[in-house]
């Protein structure tokens, strides 16, 4: 016998630019047990993004018909555009015990807290100096500086709730972060309440014993 566990809501958070999809790629590629949760999005695409993989691109009369229909799980206006966690899927990776990492803002996070809290571990990610989180945005190429400047502006704002999650790590160097996140999923995923078959595993090694 061997122990059977539902999956960790691994919550990833941080002002934008502070390198959370980043982290969330190196970690997704290192742990074949991680599902990523794909929002849906009503903002552009970029350049570099897939639809279904990064995002479902969406349009607004098609996300309000998915929030009508209870098919999100939480959503946000972030930025200006709407975003959403797809019901769908979630329940049922947990239930398999494949972990699933979302990328939501602080909005979301306090909504799925509301409705998942056991299943969840909370992790923000900060920037080491807004210098350098400007320095990020304008090299990753992707906003215009309009946009940028309206990302920086947010991070005030989500630099507030940092204190509402459970683990913080700077991203200064981008391996050690990674490695940081693994290790606190490593952790999350041992916790004894999590282990669906924990009692019946006990118990088995009592009636080993008795049977000695
Ligand atoms: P980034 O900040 O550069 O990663 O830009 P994104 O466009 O990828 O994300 C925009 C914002 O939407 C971020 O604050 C995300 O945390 C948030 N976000 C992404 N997906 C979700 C989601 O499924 N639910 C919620 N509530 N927020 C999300
Ligand atoms: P977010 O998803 O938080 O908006 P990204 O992961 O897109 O941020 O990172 C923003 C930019 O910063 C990207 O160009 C990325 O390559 C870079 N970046 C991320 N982490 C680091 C780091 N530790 N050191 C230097 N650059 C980084
Ligand atoms: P971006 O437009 O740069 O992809 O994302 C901007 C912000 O929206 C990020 O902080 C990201 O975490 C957040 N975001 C992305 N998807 C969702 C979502 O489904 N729900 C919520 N609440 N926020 C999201």
């Amino acid at each position: 016998m061997d122990f059977q566990r539902r999956g960790v809501m691994l919550v990833i958070a941080s002002p934008s630019g502070a390198g959370k999809s980043s982290i969330s790629r190196s970690l997704f590629q290192q742990d074949p047990n991680i599902r990523l949760s794909v929002s849906v999005t009503t903002r552009a695409r970029r350049s570099d993004e897939v639809d279904g993989t990064h995002y479902h691109f969406i349009d607004v009369p098609t996300f309000n018909r998915m929030k009508a229909d209870d098919g999100l799980l939480e959503s946000a206006e972030v930025h200006g555009n709407f975003y959403g966690t797809p019901r769908a899927q979630v329940e049922e990776q947990l239930a398999a015990g494949n972990d699933i990492l979302f990328d939501v803002d602080y909005q979301g996070t306090l909504q799925l807290y509301e409705k998942c809290r056991e299943d969840m571990v909370t992790v923000f990610i900060l920037p080491p100096t807004i210098e350098e989180l400007r320095a990020r945005l304008e090299r990753r190429a992707q906003d215009s500086v309009g946009t940028i400047e309206k990302r920086l502006r947010n991070a005030r704002i989500e630099l507030d709730h940092a204190s509402e999650y459970e683990y913080v790590i700077i991203n200064r160097d981008l391996e050690q972060s990674v490695q940081n996140v693994r290790s606190i999923l490593a952790s999350a995923r041992l916790k004894r309440e999590r282990q669906t078959n924990f009692t019946s595993f006990v118990k088995d090694l009592q009636s080993q014993i008795d049977s000695l």
